[in-house]
């Protein structure tokens, strides 16, 4: 069942350099990473949770973050909630497929996670910002990248404020930030415009059935 309004369950290092790591043989020729990117309340989150609730053999990616959790966010659910210091002790350790400041917040993408879904030969799907994207296609070029767009720019603003998480300074930082993301739109495999949740989760679940398809 589609469900528009989920149920939703905070400084930068100097460490972001050589943030690829050689992962070129972890990816087995049937298993798919599906890397999903829109700007901040574009409904990324909520169409792909629609998903993973229609789709088998499809998990995603808990991203590490510094940002402190949403109502109704849950810790290890929507993301692995930490604190700067263990992040920054996970990046030392090379624990990130790829990392990337957002907000004034980490965000990070677990090399071991992605790397269980595929030896289990589960298709593994990861939202994460353009940066991030850009990254994960260079370790996998494989990788099978989506943007989603808003309808439009006013139509952003009020998702961002009906969704009433952040505060208006945050919105405000979100908004300029969807201006610099859906300028590289045209870098992604394929694009989805989410006027329509039910239209949006489709479109994702056929560009994976295609590429399901296509792989196999
Ligand atoms: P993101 O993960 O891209 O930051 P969210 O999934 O949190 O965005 O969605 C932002 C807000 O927009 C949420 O309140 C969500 O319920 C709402 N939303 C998502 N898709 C649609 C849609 N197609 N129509 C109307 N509201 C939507
Ligand atoms: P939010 O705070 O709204 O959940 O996420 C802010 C931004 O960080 C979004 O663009 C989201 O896609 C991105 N993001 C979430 N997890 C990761 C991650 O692991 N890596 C990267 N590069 N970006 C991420």
């Amino acid at each position: 069942m589609i469900s528009t309004d989920r149920d939703r369950r905070g400084s930068p290092y100097d460490l972001f350099s050589a943030r690829v790591r050689d992962n070129s043989d972890m990816q087995k020729k049937k298993t798919l990473i599906i890397v999903v990117s829109a700007p901040s309340g574009s409904g990324k989150t909520t169409i792909v949770d629609n998903l993973l609730e229609e789709m088998t053999a499809l998990v995603r990616s808990k991203s590490y973050t510094t940002r402190a959790p949403r109502a109704r966010e849950v810790n290890g659910e929507d993301y692995i909630f930490v604190s700067k210091e263990e992040f920054k002790t996970k990046v030392k350790e090379g624990e990130f497929l790829e990392y990337e400041e957002n907000f004034g917040n980490c965000y990070g993408t677990s090399s071991l996670q992605v790397k269980e879904a595929l030896s289990a030969g589960q298709d593994i799907i990861l939202s994460i910002d353009v940066k991030g994207a850009r990254r994960v296609k260079k370790a996998f070029p494989e990788s099978i990248s989506v943007f989603i767009m808003p309808p439009s720019r006013e139509v952003l603003e009020e998702r961002l404020k009906n969704r009433k998480t952040d505060e208006k300074k945050d919105v405000l930082l979100r908004l300029e930030e969807a201006e610099r993301e859906i300028a590289a739109r045209d870098e992604y495999d394929y694009l989805i415009v989410n006027d329509n949740l039910e239209k949006a989760v489709d479109e994702l679940k056929s560009i994976i059935q295609a590429e399901r398809e296509n792989k196999s």
